[in-house]
């Protein structure tokens, strides 16, 4: 964590021990069913857990932060686990992946967590989720036009959305341009990381909403997939 300059805060290693029995957890119960493609414990740290946590300066003090499509708890399960103030929601359109997730948080003692088992465009238009988040982030859910429609409607006005993105984004950003502003979204800052063994470089994404999402977004799955904003 530090060679990644990442400040866990207090109880530093109370908060680690959680964050191994939390993979754990996760590593045992992939041998049900499909949670995670990473089994081996070193990757697991650098790839889902310090991975989540360079999302961290995001997600400080008692904010609400909704994870949208969290598959195995990545990043909100972690960013919970470090923070534990955090006013964490979790979603996810697999129903069993997200049972798994509640029980295993549930055996961590980290609640309350809200959990969502629905999918980003419906959860998005219901009143009490309706720009109701301070922070909505998702990673590896979808590129980026898709992926800012998917969480714009969950963010309050002067909130944020951070999208986790490895590698060149330059221009994934470019064409995300016209989503941004028909979102609500102003100012993007983009934040950068190395991760501490394998070196490979991380980026957040940081687009500031300044104002409300018109209601005809999101749109039906298929129009995000097909003709991206
Ligand atoms: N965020 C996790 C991570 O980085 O390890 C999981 C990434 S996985 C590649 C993508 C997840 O997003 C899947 O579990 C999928 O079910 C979920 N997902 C994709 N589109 C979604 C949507 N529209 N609403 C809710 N969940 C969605």
């Amino acid at each position: 964590l530090e060679k990644a300059s990442i400040d866990i805060g207090e109880s530093k290693s109370f908060k680690a021990e959680l964050a191994l029995e939390y993979m754990r957890l996760v590593l045992a119960k992939n041998q049900k069913m499909n949670l995670t493609s990473i089994t081996d414990p070193l990757e697991f740290i650098e790839k889902h857990i310090i991975d989540s946590l360079v999302a961290l300066d995001y997600a400080r003090g008692d904010i609400s932060l909704i994870d949208v499509g969290t598959g195995a708890g990545f990043p909100g399960v972690i960013l919970k686990i470090a923070n534990p103030s955090l006013k964490l929601a979790l979603l996810e359109a697999t129903k069993k992946k997200l049972a798994a997730v509640a029980s295993m948080a549930g055996q961590l003692g980290i609640g309350p967590i809200d959990f969502y088992p629905m999918r980003a465009e419906e959860a998005a238009q219901m009143k009490g989720m309706r720009e109701k988040y301070d922070v909505a982030i998702a990673r590896a859910v979808a590129r980026l036009p898709a992926h800012l429609e998917y969480l714009a409607g969950f963010v309050k006005v002067g909130g944020q959305l951070v999208a986790m993105k490895s590698g060149q984004i330059d221009a994934e950003i470019l064409s995300a341009k016209n989503a941004a502003k028909t979102l609500g979204f102003g100012n993007i800052e983009l934040a950068e990381a190395a991760l501490p063994y394998s070196g490979a470089s991380r980026k957040l994404a940081v687009y500031t909403k300044h104002a409300p999402t018109d209601r005809q977004f999101p749109r039906h799955n298929s129009l995000i997939s097909n003709s991206p904003l």
